[in-house]
């Protein structure tokens, strides 16, 4: 449904014919870490992203999923190789290295 608060005539999931659901009725502005990120959309009441409504809660734990500017960091071992976490946490429990 097109959003009538901070985001006006935008689609997005949280909206219903009652208003907002998300967390106090609207979206909160990007954070500091979204610079650079082609989902930052400009509206009247300020900067926001197109995809998440709580950007501070998406780099809580780390890079943010959706961040097109930015991507985690993916464990390497002494070669340089990927390494498979799930790989990894099997040989570990058959205590092999
Ligand atoms: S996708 Fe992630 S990094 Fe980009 S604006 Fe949204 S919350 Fe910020």
């Amino acid at each position: 449904m097109e959003c009538t608060t901070k985001r006006p005539g935008d689609e997005c999931g949280f909206m219903t014919a009652k208003g907002c659901t998300f967390l106090g009725g609207a979206c909160f502005e990007v954070v500091e870490q979204c610079e650079g990120c082609g989902r930052i959309v400009q509206r009247e009441e300020g900067r926001f992203c197109a995809v998440y409504p709580h950007p501070a809660a998406k780099w809580r734990r780390g890079v943010c999923n959706f961040a097109t500017h930015a991507r985690p960091e993916v464990a390497k071992d002494a070669a340089g190789k990927k390494i498979n976490p799930l790989k990894a946490a099997k040989r570990a429990a058959r205590g092999r290295r």
